[in-house]
């Protein structure tokens, strides 16, 4: 596996070099040179405890020196220190102007001799531990330029110490051909930071709008990618902190175990790793998070050369339990893991290349060197589309809900809506049921009222309803200055009739007697009753004197010619007559009137029966009498 990958990278380094490989002792400048890749050509020798000068260095025998051979130049970690050397020959006729640059932004201290010779000459002193500004090319890398005289042939001396990996990746550079190929190394590293500063930007808005909380931990855990990995490459000590050369080693540290911990906390809140449902692994990941933060804090205080090794095990402990629990609960169909098991892979490729050059399992060359940013992109894309679904998933999960709410709200209107109606129903039918009642218990009162206002033997009204209507005739006629005309009629010697014929006889003849009465009196407003025993009454409303007469006179003469059959005899009744017409001088004039017609029927019975009297004024000494009585 390892050696595929090797053949691969190999491949790849092939594809992307300009000039081929060499096993030449020295690297040569061709005229068509633009870039050579130095690692074969380097030769290095571990310096000794007791200190050295180039000057003995420069006298060492060629045993002392070992042969790099290989792509890349890179011995591990260790406190020792390093001296490098390689031969180049300028091989055209023309001066060539060269840059070289050791790729490998980290380093702490470098001292640089170019050709030498005696030993006399004096360091150029690179390395991180030294402020940006004194480098004589200002790059994230150390490039230093070097003219080559035409067919010159020089040696390159390089002291190296460093707390950070030893590897020392050299290319000699056509300055032309260096910038044209920065120009796109600048491109894809703004590229980098600029999807990863929009990713952080946009995770801010998402946090602020939406306050969850595994937002604000993607946020930190996406902030700290780019400061680690700008830290390794050089780019935060070129633009963010060129004077800090203390803590541009140990921003490494900080940032990676950052790392760490942000991405443990925004895993376990993001695909649900809880106490509940995975009590082991979550506090497995909470212990790693918490080794993470104690690295974090403890490289703002102990020495990157201490803290290098246990920081690189937790991230990579680290990087490898969130991956597991991304598939594990990808397995549990946690439909948020899916994509963020993807994302892990991408940043676990970045992070695992990385680890593996430093521990110098991979070679350094392009891919290892970029497999970071590559991978880091991929993978915050990826996080980034995964948090985004998480999102809509869950606002597709309210919206569900509130469909549901909804649809049960409508349900429940509808059925009382219904209720409503039937209610309604009800009530109509309870109105109709009310007014039916209300119109029968008024048909009832009528005829309670017909039958209370109505004598049981006659048929005629009675007196108590002659009262209320005389009452009230009384007051129009007032009202209205109208004559009102009261008729009062008794039966002549009806004692006697019944004592002869029996009070049955009597009976059948009163009724006989009120029928006539009845047929006689025709006007709608007139009103005949049964005043009491054989005596009757006849109100005559707007009716003057001589009518009131004629009525009574027809009465008299229709009851006197009624005959009554009984057991083969005929029999014969007579009526007396009282009457009185007035136009009332109050309202309250009834008794008056009534007294009056009764004075006149009294007259009537004193004048010999069977007769109408009309009622005068006592200073009349005549009373006007019609007696028809033969
Ligand atoms: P007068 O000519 O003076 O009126 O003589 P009268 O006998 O008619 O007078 P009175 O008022 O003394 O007698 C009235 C009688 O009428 C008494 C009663 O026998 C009779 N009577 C009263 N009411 C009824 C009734 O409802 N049915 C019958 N059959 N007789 C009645
Ligand atoms: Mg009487
Ligand atoms: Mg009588």
């Amino acid at each position: 596996m390892k050696r595929d990958f090797r053949l691969f990278c190999l491949l790849l380094m092939f594809l992307t070099s300009v000039t081929a490989f060499s096993a030449e002792q020295a690297a040569i400048w061709s005229e068509y040179s633009k870039r050579v890749e130095l690692s074969r050509f380097v030769d290095y020798w571990q310096e000794p405890e007791d200190a050295t000068d180039i000057g003995h260095v420069v006298r060492l025998s060629e045993d002392a020196w070992t042969r790099n051979g290989s792509d890349s130049v890179n011995l591990g970690y260790g406190k020792q220190i390093y001296w490098f050397r390689v031969a180049l020959e300028n091989a055209t006729s023309s001066e060539a102007n060269t840059f070289l640059e050791i790729g490998y932004p980290v380093l702490d201290h470098i001292e640089v001799y170019i050709s030498p010779g005696d030993g006399s000459q004096t360091a150029l002193v690179l390395g991180d531990k030294q402020p940006f500004y004194d480098r004589p090319i200002l790059h994230r890398n150390f490039v230093l330029p070097i003219t080559l005289a035409p067919f010159e042939k020089a040696e390159v001396y390089l002291r190296v110490k460093t707390t950070s990996s030893m590897q020392l990746p050299l290319t000699l550079w056509n300055q032309d051909a260096f910038y044209s190929v920065e120009q796109s190394r600048s491109m894809f590293e703004g590229l980098y930071y600029g999807i990863v500063l929009v990713m952080i930007l946009y995770h801010v808005f998402v946090f602020l709008a939406v306050g969850e909380k595994s937002f604000l931990y993607y946020v930190a855990f996406l902030a700290s990618m780019p400061l680690f990995l700008s830290s390794l490459h050089g780019v935060a000590f070129q633009y963010l902190w060129p004077e800090a050369t203390w803590w541009n080693d140990q921003a490494i540290i900080v940032f990676l175990s950052l790392l760490v911990l942000f991405g443990a906390f925004f895993t376990l809140e993001f695909i649900s790793v809880s106490r509940e449902n995975h009590p082991r692994l979550n506090r497995w990941t909470l212990g790693i998070a918490i080794a993470a933060g104690v690295m974090a804090v403890a490289g703002l205080f102990v020495s990157y050369q201490h803290m290098i090794l246990p920081t690189i095990i937790v991230a990579v402990v680290g990087c490898t339990t969130l991956l597991l629990l991304s598939i594990v609960r990808w397995v549990k169909n946690d439909p948020a893991a899916r994509y963020y098991t993807f994302a892990w892979v991408f940043l676990l490729f970045g992070g695992i290349v990385l680890a593996m050059n430093k521990f110098t399992m991979l070679p350094r060359n392009l891919l290892t060197e970029n497999a970071t940013q590559v991978g880091s992109a991929l993978g915050v894309i990826l996080l980034s589309i995964a948090l985004a679904d998480r999102l809509n998933k869950d606002k597709k999960r309210v919206f569900e809900a509130q469909q549901g709410a909804l649809l049960e709200e409508r349900k429940a209107r509808l059925a009382q809506a219904k209720t409503l109606d039937i209610q309604r129903e009800a009530n109509v039918l309870l109105e109709e049921r009310v007014r039916e009642r209300t119109r029968d218990l008024e048909r009832l009162n009528e005829q309670l009222l017909e039958l209370s206002s109505t004598d049981a033997l006659t048929e005629l009204r009675n007196r108590g309803h002659f009262d209320r209507v005389f009452q009230s005739a009384v007051v129009h006629a007032y009202r209205y200055q109208e004559p009102l005309s009261l008729l009062v009629l008794d039966i002549d010697h009806f004692k006697q009739f019944n004592d002869n014929h029996g009070h049955l006889v009597g009976d059948d003849c009163l009724q006989m007697v009120a029928q006539c009465v009845r047929e006689l009196v025709t006007r709608p407003q007139d009103l005949a009753a049964r005043y009491g025993g054989e005596e009757f009454v006849v109100l005559l409303p707007n009716t003057p004197h001589k009518g009131a007469l004629d009525v009574a006179e027809r009465i008299r003469k229709a009851v006197a010619a009624m005959a009554f059959q009984l057991s083969g005899q005929t029999l014969h009744l007579t009526v007396s007559v009282g009457v009185c017409t007035e136009l009332p001088a109050s309202a309250d004039a009834t008794e008056t009137l009534f007294s009056r017609a009764d004075e006149a029927l009294y007259q009537a019975k004193a004048n010999g029966r069977n007769c109408v009297v009309a009622w005068a004024a006592p200073s009349e000494d005549a009373t006007l009498a019609i007696n028809t009585q033969a």
